[in-house]
């Protein structure tokens, strides 16, 4: 945890991403232990933080009170992406089950979002919560494509989307049908931008590894949708905004940070190839990394978007 870590460091692109950092932080490796960490989602109240294992079937806990990893859920249904909604409640996405679940102030799971048009969903793989309640989340087929990170079959919608999920009605509807594998996704800070990862490429040769960024009309529906940023180093998966609306994007060599427009100012250089980040601490000022096997954070000079 002290001292630096190896293959870690900053790589400044733009003087921008200067401003970012502490010029004394370190990346911190808090654990290590996983096959595949995802999903990091970070509960205030509670200063702890829960992300997903997903081939090994469990969720972990990492609390900020004493550094200490436990597990939070064993079996997990394959979980990948979660999120807290508005009332602190966590949401989670689940390959083995093919459905996104909300965890009670109780502790009981419910199914949010199960079907689209009364076919399965495919395997969820990221959820966002937008200020009105609404839960979208993205659909792409990688639960369903292997036994290992949830359970192989056939796709019965015969296709990939993001969804929204209506918080009165409970109605999933389609809002962008035209991505081959919807991945990681996350609103701007005012929440008149949309932006979504397409890993298409990981099983499509020249397959899309990009963000797109959409507009957000008052009713929900998508606008633009043009391409922003290519990864230049494997593919962008989950990722996160700061309150003045950068990316924090995973890639293979660590994070990368992208203005809103989409352009590269700098990496967090981190050992394994990273699949999601998010903010948390107190002041939503430290970046939580998940690195494979590890997870990792840094202390920055930004604050995450609430
Ligand atoms: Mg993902």
């Amino acid at each position: 945890m002290f001292g630096v870590i190896e293959g870690t460091g900053f790589e400044v692109i733009d003087p921008e991403f200067d401003d970012c950092l502490i010029g004394h932080a370190r990346v911190e490796r808090l654990w290590t232990g996983a096959r595949w960490s995802e999903g990091p989602a970070w509960f205030p109240a509670g200063r702890y933080l829960i992300w997903s294992d997903i081939p090994n079937n469990r969720m972990l806990r990492w609390d900020e009170t004493d550094g200490s990893v436990s597990t939070f859920r064993a079996a997990s249904n394959n979980s990948n992406g979660n999120t807290v909604d508005r009332q602190g409640r966590l949401v989670t996405c689940e390959h083995l089950t093919r459905r996104v679940t909300r965890t009670e102030h109780d502790g009981s799971v419910t199914a949010i979002a199960e079907h689209f048009e009364g076919k399965r969903l495919n395997s969820p793989n990221d959820v966002v919560v937008k200020s009105d309640g609404s839960i979208w989340f993205t659909d792409p087929s990688y639960g369903i494509m292997m036994d290992y990170e949830g359970e192989r079959a056939e796709s019965e919608i015969g296709a990939c989307h993001v969804y929204r999920l209506d918080p009165e009605t409970s109605v999933v509807t389609a809002m962008a049908q035209d991505y081959v594998k919807p991945n990681g996704l996350a609103f701007s800070p005012d929440e008149s931008l949309l932006y979504i990862a397409d890993t298409g490429g990981t099983h499509l040769s020249g397959g899309p590894a990009h963000i797109r960024r959409h507009r957000v009309a008052s009713d929900g529906s998508l606008s633009g949708g043009d391409v922003i940023a290519d990864c230049t180093n494997g593919f962008f998966d989950g990722f996160r905004l700061d309150q003045a609306g950068r990316i924090w994007t995973s890639a293979a060599d660590g994070v990368h940070c992208l203005t809103a427009e989409g352009r590269l100012i700098g990496k967090i250089h981190i050992p394994e190839i990273v699949a999601n980040v998010c903010f948390g601490g107190p002041k939503l000022n430290r970046l939580f990394i998940c690195g494979t096997t590890s997870l990792y954070s840094v202390f920055l000079n930004v604050n995450g978007a609430r």
